[in-house]
Parts: structure tokens; C-alpha cells; sequence
């Protein structure tokens, strides 16, 4: 029996799951992320490692591959994390570290890109889907892009890396360096600020509440300027990949249908003014990922097992 640990570290929390081949599930267990430099934070992921594999009752030697998503920038050939700036790493080899400790193959990837892949599985037990964008709205703003079944990495890792395009020339700086990137309209902090230059502060705290106000016409401007950004940045990656679906997800998106349904009156705003967009951009090519599920631990799962697939032997 073939045995996989998916690993999902985020900058709040640390998540992991064991499955058998057929992803029935043994044990799942989420943790706060210790953060405070690469030795605590290697120490936090181990200790979740261990209480996961003691639930589902295995050693680290029946696993046949750890995949893990971590956030930043990943080179996937050596699971070195080159830069992930909440968690305090910098050229940081986590995937070799790991495998030493646990005497078990690591493959890392970067997380969005996992939760891509992880979106995709979901999805296809539904429906047959040959591509798809994953667009994660949280702290940050990202995508990632599964082609033809595969991830897709790009030329130097950074494909997807949709908040850092320019929706606004005028707009806010971004620690990019450059200014009116989406992220400085669209992503939560983002959101948070212009809630705080406005009027409605101590009214509201995310798009959520600025949801629950509707009809207060500053909260509804706000509202309709993020669904726009967002939009516009679904509009991207159809444009530029022609994928047949674009999933949303991260922190934003738990603002759920109401956030969803205003995306989709940006969307039918643009389909007014073109045939090109009627035809490229129908609401039912976007759509938001089941609650409850995570789908970077899922993808960090199948990541697991595709790695597993490669070091069989071939006859
Ligand atoms: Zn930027």
C-alpha cells in the first residue's frame, strides 16, 4: 500500500493530512505555524508530521512521499524555499532538511500553484476540464495555472503572478516598487485600508461586513471597485490562457456568493460593451471552491503522488 503526507504551511497555520492511494483519508491535523526563523519553523512542521502520522498509525518509513506547499518563491527540482518573507525564510532547503529528518522523498511547490492542482482534482470528478486558473485573493494576490492537465511553472516559476499587473497607473505604491498593482486594490490588506480611509471605519473590517452594509453607498462603491479589480483579473488569465474555468479562492473569497454575485455584474458590465468578452467571459467559467475544503493540502496530496509515480521503477 502506498502511503502519502500532504503538508500545507501557510503564515497562520500549518495543515497535514495522510492518505493511501485512493485518498481515504487516516489522519488530518492542523496546527499554528511557528514562526520566528528557519529552525523553529522546521520544528513546528516536524512536530505536525509526527502527531499526524501517529493518528493515522504509520511510521515516517511506510510514507512514500511528502508534498508540500509553503508560500513564496520554490525551486520544485530542489525543494529549496528562496524566499517566503512571512514565515522568515531565505534560501531556506526545506525539502532537503525534511527528507534527512524523516528518511522520506519531499517535493515542495509553491502553495497557490498546489492549490491550483488541488482545484483542478476537485473539479474534475464533476466535470471533464483540461485547464484551469486558480486565483487566490488573500494577504496577497496570485494564480495558478494548470495546462493541459500539468501545472505550469513558466520560464523562471513566476507564472500566475497576477498581483503585481497594473490596474491603475495613478493608484497606491506596492512594495513591488511599482504603483497600481491589483494587489493595492484587491487583496485583503488592501481592502482593510481603503475601509479606513473612508467613512466606515469601525463599521467594517473586510468585504464581508462591507457586503452585509449594502445600500450604504460608500460601502457599496468599495465593494464594486474590488469586484472590478477582480474581474478584470479574471478577464487576464482567460485572455492570456483561455482556460475553461477560473476558481477563486483564499481569505477574500470566504465573502462567499455575495461577493461572487458582485464579480459577476463587473463581468456583465464588460460583456455589454463587446462580442469578444459575451463569448470569452459567461459567468459560468468562474466559480468558487466547496467551503470546507482545502485544496493547497489536496494538491500538496497529489503532488505527493505524482512525485510517487515518477520514482517507480520502469520495466
Ligand atoms: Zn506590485
Amino acid at each position: 500500500m502506498i502511503y502519502l503526507l500532504g503538508l500545507d504551511i501557510g503564515g497562520t497555520k500549518t495543515e497535514a493530512l495522510v492518505a493511501d492511494e485512493r485518498f481515504n483519508v487516516l489522519g488530518h491535523v492542523v496546527h499554528s505555524t511557528r514562526v520566528g526563523g528557519p529552525d523553529e519553523t522546521l520544528r513546528g512542521i516536524l512536530a505536525t508530521v509526527e502527531e499526524t502520522l501517529q493518528e493515522s498509525s504509520l511510521s515516517p518509513s511506510q510514507l512514500s512521499v511528502i508534498g508540500v506547499g509553503i508560500p513564496g518563491q520554490v525551486k520544485p527540482e530542489t525543494g529549496e524555499v528562496q524566499f517566503a518573507v512571512n514565515l522568515g525564510l531565505e534560501a531556506y532547503p526545506l525539502g532537503h532538511a525534511l527528507s534527512e529528518m524523516l528518511g522520506v522523498p519531499v517535493a515542495v511547490e509553491n502553495d497557490v500553484r498546489l492549490a491550483a492542482l488541488g482545484a483542478y482534482h476537485l473539479l474534475i470528478r464533476q466535470q471533464t476540464l483540461n485547464s484551469l486558473a486558480y486565483i487566490s485573493v488573500g494577504t496577497g494576490i496570485a494564480a495558478g495555472l494548470v495546462l493541459n492537465g500539468q501545472l505550469y511553472r513558466g520560464a523562471s516559476g513566476m507564472a500566475g503572478e497576477i498581483g503585481h499587473i497594473v490596474i491603475n497607473e495613478q493608484g497606491e505604491l506596492c512594495p513591488c516598487g511599482q504603483r497600481g498593482c491589483l494587489e493595492t486594490v484587491a487583496a485583503g490588506p488592501a481592502i482593510m485600508r481603503q475601509i479606513e480611509q473612508s467613512g466606515l471605519v469601525g463599521q467594517a473590517r473586510s468585504i464581508s461586513d462591507l457586503l452585509a452594509l449594502r445600500g450604504n453607498p460608500e460601502a457599496d462603491a468599495l465593494v464594486a471597485q474590488v469586484a472590478h479589480a477582480l474581474a478584470r483579473a479574471i478577464q487576464w488569465v482567460v485572455m492570456a490562457c483561455d482556460v475553461e474555468r477560473v476558481a477563486l479562492g483564499g481569505g477574500v473569497t470566504k465573502a462567499g456568493l455575495g461577493l461572487l454575485h458582485a464579480i459577476h455584474a463587473e463581468m456583465a458590465a464588460f460583456r455589454e460593451e463587446s462580442a469578444l468578452i459575451r463569448m470569452m467571459l459567461p459567468d459560468e467559467r468562474v466559480t468558487l471552491l466547496p467551503e470546507g475544503i482545502n485544496p493547497g493540502l489536496y494538491g500538496a496530496i497529489r503532488l505527493a503522488q505524482e512525485t510517487a509515480k515518477h520514482k517507480e521503477p520502469r520495466h
